[in-house]
């Protein structure tokens, strides 16, 4: 039976982000090849998703899996104090080269939430360390998204996501996103927290799992500015944004003021293996350097630098590195905004609000009124596209594209011509 997968998987099998009262049976996949997924019966789907913002190259890499290959025949997996090993020390030493700013070392961990759990405990160890542990509050965007650990939830906006656990989540101060003119009213926020803020944490430039919201470069680029005179140590949260997503490989690559520490995971092995990165400069790592044991840095995870993982992050850059590879991102950045200026912005569309877009990444909100009406309609949506052979995932009335590079003209095309389609069904629904 062609379906025998679906019951076993219900039968023993809890997923993520899934009301299983409600939610259709999940899809097996039996295969993956470039920006497709295919199920049991042959049928294909293109990742409009890229795989939950993982995927960069497309799935199933060849190139990607012989250097796994080659690399867990000769050494798995090895702990990683005391001991150490090629693929983490290359791989620390090619993303410290490409970083925006002046970073100086690496520490691993395994995903996007675990980055940023050890920013934090780093930010706040820190000024513990010099003596100042009264700096022990962190700021952070309203509509903030940092992960699904504790730490991480903290940081993050109170909402759906959260609400079971807001009693336990330590206190932080939120600001809005920077705009044209409040920067003033930010500054004052700032003064009155003063010497009490031990870091910033933001996604620059777009705020993915809170909607997909977009802020401008300039603007950040003042806030920054404003946040170091506090003396408050930066946090980049690139785990989304890094890896060419928003066009430059870094979204911090279009601020002159830099973080101090970075957060990577997600594209960081072009979606194959998961590892995280928290990367920081050497005044951090310095707070930490010290012949008194207490001040040292107690943290890490069992699979800390898998050598397979870094592995598959050098593969990932060396494809990200190839010229085809940045000419891809530039052509769906630039099919993105065609689309929108040609297609999208025309009458008829008037269903679809805030169109708008950043490099790869296509958003918009279905214009359909209330909210318990909106998420049927995201179900409806998804459906749809599935139906069709695409895999979409609308963050509520948020409908958003995010392909992996290797797309096709072709797949392009067919995931727009879904999106032009959205208005007739929604109506007819
Ligand atoms: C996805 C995401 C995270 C969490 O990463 P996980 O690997 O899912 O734990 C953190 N920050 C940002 C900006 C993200 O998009």
């Amino acid at each position: 039976m062609n379906n025998s997968l679906s019951k076993r998987d219900s039968n023993v099998i809890w997923h993520p982000y899934t009301q299983h009262q409600i939610m259709e049976e999940p899809v097996p996949i039996v295969k993956g090849e470039g920006a497709l997924l295919f199920d049991e019966q042959g049928n294909a789907y293109i990742d409009a998703v890229s795989s939950w913002w993982v995927n960069l190259h497309g799935h199933g890499h060849p190139y990607i899996a012989e250097k796994i290959y080659k690399q867990a025949l000769a050494l798995e997996h090895v702990i990683f104090t005391n001991f150490t090993h090629e693929p983490a020390v290359t791989l620390a030493e090619r993303i410290l080269n490409i970083l925006p700013g002046k970073f100086s070392k690496i520490f691993y961990s395994d995903n996007g939430s675990t980055a940023v759990e050890v920013s934090l405990k780093m930010a706040i160890q820190f000024w513990k360390n010099k003596g100042q542990a009264r700096r022990n509050k962190i700021l952070a965007f309203n509509h903030a998204y940092h992960g699904d650990t504790f730490g991480s939830m903290s940081v993050s906006a109170r909402g759906i996501f959260t609400n079971s656990f807001n009693d336990f989540l330590f206190d932080t101060v939120f600001i809005d996103t920077p705009g044209a003119d409040n920067l003033k009213e930010i500054k004052s926020v700032l003064q009155s927290y003063d010497g009490q803020i031990a870091a910033f944490i933001y996604e620059p430039l777009l705020q993915a799992a809170g909607g997909m919201r977009m802020h401008q470069a300039n603007h950040m680029d003042q806030l920054l500015a404003v946040v170091q005179s506090e003396n408050i140590l930066c946090i980049a949260d690139e785990v989304l944004t890094g890896f060419g997503r928003t066009g430059p490989l870094f979204a911090g690559e279009s601020m002159s003021h830099h973080a101090d520490m970075i957060c990577l995971s997600k594209g960081l092995t072009g979606g194959a293996m998961a590892l995280g990165i928290t990367a920081c400069n050497q005044n951090i790592f310095n707070a930490f350097l010290s012949t008194d044991r207490t001040k040292t840095f107690y943290h890490g995870h069992s699979f800390t630098a898998n050598p397979l993982a870094c592995t598959a992050g050098l593969a990932s850059l060396d494809l990200l590195e190839n010229t085809s590879c940045r000419e891809q991102i530039r052509w769906i950045s630039q099919q993105h905004e065609e689309f929108v200026r040609n297609e999208l912005s025309v009458t008829g569309m008037e269903l679809l609000v805030n169109i708008r877009t950043i490099g790869t990444i296509l958003a918009f909100e279905l214009n359909t009124g209330k909210h318990e009406y909106i998420n049927e309609v995201s179900a409806t949506v998804m459906g749809k596209a599935l139906s069709q052979g695409i895999y979409l995932r609308p963050l509520g009335n948020t409908v958003y594209i995010m392909p992996p590079y290797c797309i096709t003209p072709e797949q392009l095309r067919k995931i727009y011509l879904f999106i032009l389609s959205i208005p007739d069904f929604i109506r007819k629904n």
